[in-house]
């Protein structure tokens, strides 16, 4: 019939609306989500990590870079170069000098090692003296052999600690430059340490040192040491870069599946790398949360807008569907109808042979019906008689309104002689019928001629045959059924 048409273009209509749905949604969420990733990006290299970067350079600069400077002063003390070249007499004077310095910057220790001696004097006097073969020495002949000025020493046992020990070991030479011993002081320090705990907690980021080689020599946290970068996969290719470029930078690396970003700062005083890194997808798990519900939020409009488009077009595509073949008075079919089912009917008998009549079916008298009582009364009594002919019908059959108050009915698989026994039937049911419940004295009739298609006969032809039953039908008195004359030829 006309269906399978109009199903197949609402189909296409669910698909288009569908397609467009999921493509606005998924792509206005995507590119919000996307926008909002690169905000949040840019933000982390272009603000966050420089300023986190700057903010503890200048806590270092004060907690670090000073007792570098008191240590210089030291080891360029004209008092003290002159001391050890008169051969380190008399011990008191040194100890007044460390014991000054020791109090004056509010360090824990002052020290002196004379390289011709091996005296080690503190603000006491003469501690001991340093032995190669004393581990806890192992420092001073490190700082011996050293090429650079100094060194700066954490202690690696009192490290993971709040407060941060470093001991300043700084080379001491003569009016020639010779090496004549190292000299520095022992500070503890504790806010770098609270503010690179602060930072990591706060923003989830990692706040470590790196020295030239490449370890990492101070961190913020207690628990998990951090691992030397070298140790890290993506970051130690790019090690050697990140080390050699003074001047600082920004950098990106994947480890253990995520995105990290870090940002590098040399501190020259120090000779340290301050490394500070974010995990990206960890700052990003926000943003993503968002993403997930706003697709999920998508994805429910998508189904109701769907469900509601799809319930609207079947109720109105189905009530349109039986507007166009069915009558809208007494809800049988209409001539349109008929066209269409009796070339399916005659198709499905040309490979299942089968009988077909055809009986039509005229009320009597109508017109008197519609000049006493009126039209609506009329009307009223064409869908009563609509529904008898309907219920003494079989499924397979089909009733037609074919004029006025005409009916056409169909008996597929009936021959004329059983389409008369169900014309009898129907006559019989109308005649006993109360069409009227409001008029019940009001009696109708109607008239039938039957006809059954014969061989090469087309339903048009039948059906006149039928006609012609009828007019002999109402001929003889009306209230009657009449038999059609056979084909001829
Ligand atoms: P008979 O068939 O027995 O010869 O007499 P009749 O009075 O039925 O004659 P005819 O077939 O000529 O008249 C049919 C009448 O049916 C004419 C028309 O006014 C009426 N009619 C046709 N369609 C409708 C309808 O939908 N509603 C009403 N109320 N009347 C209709
Ligand atoms: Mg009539
Ligand atoms: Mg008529």
């Amino acid at each position: 019939m006309l269906g399978p048409i109009q199903i197949a273009s609402r189909h296409r209509l669910l698909f288009l609306l569908t397609l467009l749905l999921s493509c606005g949604f998924f792509a206005t969420t995507l590119f919000g989500y996307f926008v909002s990733k690169q905000a949040i990006r840019d933000a982390i290299i272009g603000q966050d990590l420089p300023l986190t970067s700057s903010n503890i350079y200048s806590e270092i600069q004060k907690d670090l870079v000073r007792p570098v400077l008191i240590s210089s002063t030291m080891a360029h003390d004209t008092f003290v170069r002159d001391w050890i070249l008169r051969g380190e007499r008399p011990v008191a004077e040194m100890a007044r000098y460390l014991a000054e310095v020791r109090h004056r910057h509010g360090a824990f220790a002052s020290f002196f090692v004379a390289e011709n001696s091996g005296n080690y004097y503190t603000a006491d006097g003469i501690l001991k003296q340093v032995s190669e073969q004393e581990p806890r020495d192992a420092w001073y002949y490190r700082v011996r052999a050293m090429a650079d000025d100094y060194e700066i020493n954490v202690d690696p046992d009192l490290a993971n600690r709040d407060a941060l020990t470093i001991f300043i070991n700084y080379r001491v030479f003569d009016f020639d430059g010779h090496y004549i011993g190292a000299t520095g002081i022992g500070l503890t320090v504790d806010s770098v340490r609270r503010l690179i705990r602060d930072y990591q907690t706060q923003f989830q980021r990692t706040i470590y040192f790196v020295d030239d080689r490449g370890r990492v020599v101070l961190y913020g946290g207690a628990e998990q040491p951090v691992v030397d970068p070298a140790e890290r996969p993506g970051l130690s290719a790019q090690l050697a870069t990140i080390l050699g470029d003074r001047s600082g930078g920004s950098y990106q690396f994947v480890d253990r599946g995520d995105n990290h970003i870090l940002n590098v700062n040399f501190l020259p005083e120090l000779k340290w790398h301050l490394f500070v890194e974010q995990n990206e997808d960890k700052a990003l798990a926000g943003i993503r949360r968002t993403l997930y519900i706003n697709l999920a939020i998508s994805f429910a409009v998508t189904l109701v807008v769907l469900s509601l488009t799809y319930f609207t077009l079947t109720r109105y595509q189905s009530r349109i569907e039986k507007m166009a073949v069915t009558d809208k008075l007494t809800g049988l079919l209409n001539r349109h109808a008929f066209a269409v089912l009796i070339d399916k009917l005659l198709a499905a008998a040309r490979r299942h042979p089968q009988p077909i009549s055809f009986l039509l079916a005229d009320i009597d008298h109508f017109k008197s019906i519609n000049d006493s009582h009126g039209h609506r009364v009329g009307d009223q009594v064409l869908a009563r008689i609509a529904d008898i002919l309907r219920s003494t019908l079989r499924e397979a059959d089909f009733a037609v309104r074919w004029g006025g108050e005409e009916f056409l009915l169909v008996l597929p698989g009936c021959t004329a002689a059983e389409g008369l026994s169900v014309a009898e039937k129907l006559r019989a049911a109308v005649a006993q019928a109360q069409p009227e419940p409001e008029n019940p004295a009001l009696r109708v009739t109607i008239s039938i001629g039957i006809a059954e298609l014969a061989d090469g006969e087309t339903p048009d032809q039948s059906i006149n045959r039928a006609d012609k039953a009828l007019y002999a039908a109402k001929q003889s008195g009306r209230n009657t059924v009449r038999r059609a004359e056979a084909a001829n030829g």
